[in-house]
């Protein structure tokens, strides 16, 4: 069977990390609480989306210290758009451990850092070996691609015992004196050169003379990758509601999806307008006009919402109360009320700025 030998990629990838790196502010030092950050941040989204959120999120929160004692809805406030907003809350946890327990300090310990709050196995290994220089290799999915494309492994990515054997493999081979440098190589060949869709750019690799995938043509066959269960769909309405300057919203449940950001109303179901006037009038607000705009969609992990919506002035407001109804100026909605990027394609009608990343 034939078999390549990964001791041999350290040096090729150091190498070629000297002179290829990508320039990206957490690189600019070894401070852990930045590198736990962009880290937590790159799960899931893209790097070039991230850059801007993590230079706020650094000015507004610096220390592990401020980031404990943030409100919620600061925290909320400056990871809007991002999605996925478990990951801020956990670090949030995480931090307060690291103030209880570790004087502030983020452990030197890869064990210790994989029981915080959020942080899994890539996450601990990538801040133990960035930070701290613990030979910990970081398995993620661009590293899983560019090892099964090496060896032409067509085993499955997603069972969860070829990651562990992955690691170990790694872990391995990964240099002692430069584990952090050899686990950011990995990360950047896997984003600038052994891509994900679409033919790899073999020709610009450190690897393409020991890469049996390049060398059989097959590189695009690798990873497999069993599918995973399909989303569900869920159809709403959703409803602008405009009182005077002001927009209706409503806070979410501390709990769930997307928990405690805010929202503009919504009613499960596609509703035509008569039904949609009945929801208004229910709320015990005066409809005075209505229009039907835009639809959209956002894709979260295991559903879908595929949303229709209209625009509606009305008249005399709810009693807030009896319906946690909050009426928020667009620079209210901008300041203060952290909003799902699944409204993002109403943000603009909101009077909000729009904002390109990808997911909820
Ligand atoms: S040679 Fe091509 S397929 Fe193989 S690791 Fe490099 S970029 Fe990926």
């Amino acid at each position: 069977m034939r078999a390549i030998d990964y001791a041999e990629i350290a040096p090729l990838l150091l190498e070629w990390y000297a002179v290829s790196k990508r320039d990206l502010p957490w690189r600019e030092n070894q401070d852990p609480y930045r590198i736990w950050l962009s880290e937590i941040m790159l799960q899931q989204t893209r790097v070039e989306a991230v850059k801007e959120y993590y230079t706020r999120f650094l000015h507004a929160l610096p220390t592990v210290s401020s980031l404990a004692d943030a409100p919620e809805e600061v925290l909320l406030k400056l990871w809007e758009g991002l999605g996925y907003y478990s990951r801020v809350r956990n670090m949030q946890k995480a931090a307060v451990t690291v103030m209880n327990e570790y004087g502030g300090h983020l452990p030197a310990d890869h064990d210790a850092l994989l029981k915080l709050s959020g942080i899994g196995p890539y996450t601990a290994a990538a801040i133990a070996s960035i930070a701290f220089d613990i030979p910990k290799a970081a398995v993620d999915g661009n590293v899983l691609r560019i090892y099964t494309r090496l060896g032409a492994n067509g085993k499955d990515i997603a069972d969860p015992a070829f990651k562990k054997e992955v690691a170990q493999a790694l872990d391995a081979v990964i240099p002692k004196d430069a584990p952090g440098a050899f686990n950011q190589a990995m990360m950047d060949l896997g984003a600038t050169v052994c891509l994900p869709n679409g033919a790899p750019l073999c020709t610009s690799c450190p690897l393409s003379h020991l890469c049996l995938a390049c060398h059989d043509g097959t590189q695009t066959s690798y990873p497999v990758k069993s599918k995973s269960k399909a989303r569900t769909i869920e159809k709403m309405t959703v409803f602008l509601i405009r009182h005077d300057d002001t927009i209706i919203l409503r806070k979410r449940s501390e709990k769930g999806l997307l928990a405690g950001m805010y929202e503009p109303l919504h009613a499960p179901g596609w509703m035509d307008e008569d039904e949609a006037l009945t929801f208004i009038k229910e709320l015990n607000l005066d409809p005075l006009h209505i229009e039907r705009i835009e639809d959209a969609k956002h894709i979260f992990t295991h559903k879908e919402w595929h949303m229709i919506a209209y625009e509606v002035k009305v008249g005399f407001p709810a009693p807030e109360k009896a319906h946690h109804l909050i009426y928020a100026t667009p620079g209210q909605i901008s300041s203060t009320y952290p909003l799902p990027s699944a409204f993002a394609a109403y943000r603009a009608r909101m009077g909000m700025r729009r904002r390109n990343t990808k997911n909820n």
